[in-house]
């Protein structure tokens, strides 16, 4: 198997205060051939303000001094989570612009609740104990991973955690399952396979497993090939957890090769 991680955070993300330097030890050290660190780039906060621009400055000084020192003992990549795209397309668009020719991954991802208080989905005080509210959030997001799919599809590489309103809204124990929305998930599936995106099996750091034998053999049926995993890691010992069950689960599924991409491009690696 080809170890990969290709989500992970470091001190530039405004959720981890670990250097990619102490991140990247610990991908060398979970045995990872290539780790690829995706710093958020929200362009609504957590609390819902628009956020100012992505320091890209410091996200490649960083990257590059860490990179230098690794040498060949890690391929290293840089990425970008860059999340509520459909927000504000314009600065998505200028955020991933300015990675320049050294940005070799884009994760699209939602997090919060566009159109509504624009909180992040973690605010769990949105939908705690309130099913119809908790629906509306699912709904939400899956309207907005739409419009990602189908207008802002130079936004991302990778559809990260489609299922990332479940995380929270399942702590809370209202019972709700991507397989309420079938028809709609498998939309959005076909449409990233139609326009050769990848969709993450994002496992965050082994807690979610579950979900991927589901959505793995719907995007398969949908016609997709491409795939990323990523751990979703914002602590060294996170990085890499719950990637080897990841690419078995890719495999079982029925596919041949998970993903890297360098320079906004796939390369295909043997499962
Ligand atoms: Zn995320
Ligand atoms: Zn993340």
């Amino acid at each position: 198997m080809y170890l990969c991680d290709m989500h992970s955070h470091s001190r530039i993300s405004p959720d981890c205060d670990i250097p990619l330097r102490d991140m990247a030890r610990a991908a060398i050290g979970a045995g990872l051939r290539e780790f690829c660190v995706s710093d958020h780039h929200d362009l609504l906060d957590y609390d819902g303000f628009p956020a100012g621009p992505f320091d890209w400055p410091a996200a490649k000084e960083q990257y590059r001094t860490v990179k230098a020192e690794l040498g060949d003992r890690l391929t290293l990549r840089l990425g970008l989570e860059l999340g509520s795209a459909p927000y504000d397309p314009e600065a998505a668009r200028a955020a991933v612009a300015q990675g320049g020719e050294e940005l070799d991954f884009v994760l699209g991802s939602l997090h919060n609740w566009i159109g509504y208080h624009n909180n992040d989905l973690l605010d769990m005080t949105s939908y705690r104990g309130d099913e119809p509210m908790a629906r509306r959030a699912m709904e939400s997001t899956l309207d907005h991973t739409w419009t990602l799919v189908t207008r802002l599809a130079d936004c991302y590489d990778s559809l990260a955690h489609i299922s990332y309103p479940l995380r929270y809204i399942r702590k809370d124990g209202i019972c709700l399952a991507m397989s309420d929305y079938e028809e709609r998930v498998r939309a959005i599936l076909t449409q990233v396979a139609e326009t050769g995106h990848a969709l993450e099996v994002n496992v965050w750091h082994g807690a979610d497993l579950d979900s991927w034998p589901q959505l793995l053999g719907w995007f398969r049926e949908c016609g997709g090939e491409l795939v990323t995993v990523g751990a979703d890691a914002h602590r060294p010992q996170d990085v890499a957890r719950g990637i080897p069950q990841a690419l078995e689960l890719i495999q079982a599924a029925g596919f041949a090769y998970v993903a890297t991409y360098e320079r906004r491009k796939p390369v295909l690696h043997k499962l």
